[in-house]
């Protein structure tokens, strides 16, 4: 068994079975077995089955957000809005079930291929292997097997060690529901014990990766000739031009900077700062910082909670020394008790540091002073990834000039970052990965096209 325990206080909550070699053959087969059963599942059970786990997990909510808040990192109040938002994935993945189409084809306009009538329409892979995080460990989970059900196919779940337990309690929602039996099956395991076996399979027809690129470029070294999709991490900037309403800045990226603990793939790591507002949205954001409070998850007035390992704790507080030691100025923060890292603010920091380009997913964000909008947008794509990035301006042709020239998958204006809806498209470029969720573009990653052509 895989004991899980709540990161912040140690305590053991609970246990889940260590898969093993014959496991995963075991479920590979029962997955392959049921390719056709799912396949044939009419849009009606597909739709139903959908609505009626977001409807249970509706009505319990607060129990899931516990357990969200428990073996995770998210403090009670970040949980419920992950559980609001996983009920909101299932009922999107619900209505897209229901439109699931083609396109009829000209194919007259090729001389010699008149009197033809053609169309395409969307059929499911087949086996879709799905990988989560810890970091958003029911909402992702619904990213995955929302759109996998939804478009026919029959879907194997391995959820991140650490936090099993909301996706555990996720699956047997849809047990419960008139899904047919091994459409959906979970496996818990290592995923360096596991993991090579599952990807590479070749009865798996797609790897639906999140998590870290170390693990995405090893599944990719492996997977052989499947569909694969990447969603993988980044140091997502903002950019705050001299004529942005400060306050709806400050606020926004504070928020975004240390959500989960800056846990989150959409964190705000580098905050592109226009020269005349630097001392003052420095100074805000240093204040409103501040002002979070640390501490127990379960406690409704805590405003951020721990990191999930220690590992992950010491490797916050290497990139800090590292920014340290190229030169710069911690504001706020910097020193951590056991694995509650304090929210840390740094300026002066190095270009080259890790911190400007590499991914910390902590509590740490780092302020740089710019002076025109050309050198934002050459600094803010200086790095290897590309998720998301904020833009704070009044001005309508700043916000288009700087939106076009970032090179990352979204552009949130007058937002930070960390803004998503569930129903947009979303995946990064570069080495944040390959291909697209937001329930209906996961579903065209999870469908293959097929053509039909009558020759009249
Ligand atoms: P991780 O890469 O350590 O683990 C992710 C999953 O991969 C886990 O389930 C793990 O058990 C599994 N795994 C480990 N080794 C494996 C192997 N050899 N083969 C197959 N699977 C294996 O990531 P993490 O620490 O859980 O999450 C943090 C990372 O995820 C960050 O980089 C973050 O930015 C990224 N992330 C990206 C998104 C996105 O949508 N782009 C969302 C959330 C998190």
């Amino acid at each position: 068994m895989i004991e899980v325990y709540d990161p912040g206080n140690g305590e053991l909550i609970g246990s889940v079975p260590s898969a093993s070699r014959e496991d995963v053959e075991r479920v590979l087969a029962t997955a392959s077995a049921a390719v056709d059963i799912a396949r044939n599942m009419p849009a009606h059970l597909r739709i139903s089955v959908l609505h009626n786990v977001a409807e249970q997990l509706l009505q319990r909510h607060e129990e899931f957000a516990r357990v969200i808040a428990r073996e995770g990192v998210k403090t009670i109040r970040e949980a419920r809005k992950e559980v609001t938002r996983c009920v909101e994935t299932l009922r999107i993945s619900a209505e897209e079930a229901r439109r699931l189409s083609g396109e009829t084809i000209a194919f007259d306009q090729m001389p010699g291929a008149e009197n033809r009538f053609g169309y395409f329409k969307r059929l499911p892979v087949g086996v879709v292997v799905a990988i989560t995080p810890y970091n958003d460990p029911l909402n992702l989970v619904a990213h995955k097997i929302g759109p996998a059900i939804a478009a026919g196919n029959a879907v194997i779940l391995k959820p991140h060690s650490s936090t099993p337990l909301s996706a555990k309690n996720l699956i047997e929602l849809f047990d419960a529901t008139e899904l047919p039996a091994g459409v959906l099956q979970l496996i818990t395991g290592a995923g360096a014990i596991i993991g090579d076996q599952l990807v590479s399979d070749p009865r798996v027809r797609m790897v639906s990766f999140t998590g870290g690129p170390l693990v995405g470029h090893k599944i990719l070294a492996q997977a052989g000739l499947k569909k694969i999709g990447m969603e993988l991490g980044s140091n997502c900037p903002c950019i705050i031009m001299d004529d942005a309403d400060m306050d709806l800045a400050v606020e926004s990226t504070v928020r975004g900077a240390f959500w989960a603990a800056g846990q989150n793939c959409l964190h705000v790591q580098r905050l592109f700062i226009q020269e005349d507002s630097f001392e003052k949205f420095r100074d805000r954001f240093v204040e409103l910082t501040k002002r979070i409070k640390v501490g127990d998850k379960l406690d409704e007035t805590t405003d951020m909670g721990p990191m999930i390992s220690d590992a992950a704790t010491l490797k916050v507080s290497e990139f800090v020394q590292d920014a340290l030691d190229s030169g710069a100025r911690i504001l706020t923060g910097g020193e951590c008790e056991g694995r509650y890292y304090q929210p840390t603010v740094l300026d002066n920091v190095a270009a080259d540091c890790r911190i400007s380009k590499e991914e910390i997913f902590g509590p740490v964000v780092a302020l740089y002073a710019f002076e025109n909008i050309q050198e934002a947008i050459d600094r803010a794509n200086d790095v290897d990834y590309g998720l998301q990035a904020g833009v704070f301006t009044r001005d309508l042709a700043t916000a288009f000039t700087i939106a076009d020239g970032l090179n990352c998958g979204g552009v949130m204006i007058n937002d930070s970052s960390d803004f998503r809806i569930d129903a947009m498209p979303f995946g990064g470029t570069r080495g944040s990965g390959v291909g697209k969720e937001g329930v209906v573009h996961a579903i065209h990653e999870m469908t293959e096209l097929k053509t039909y052509c009558f020759n009249l």
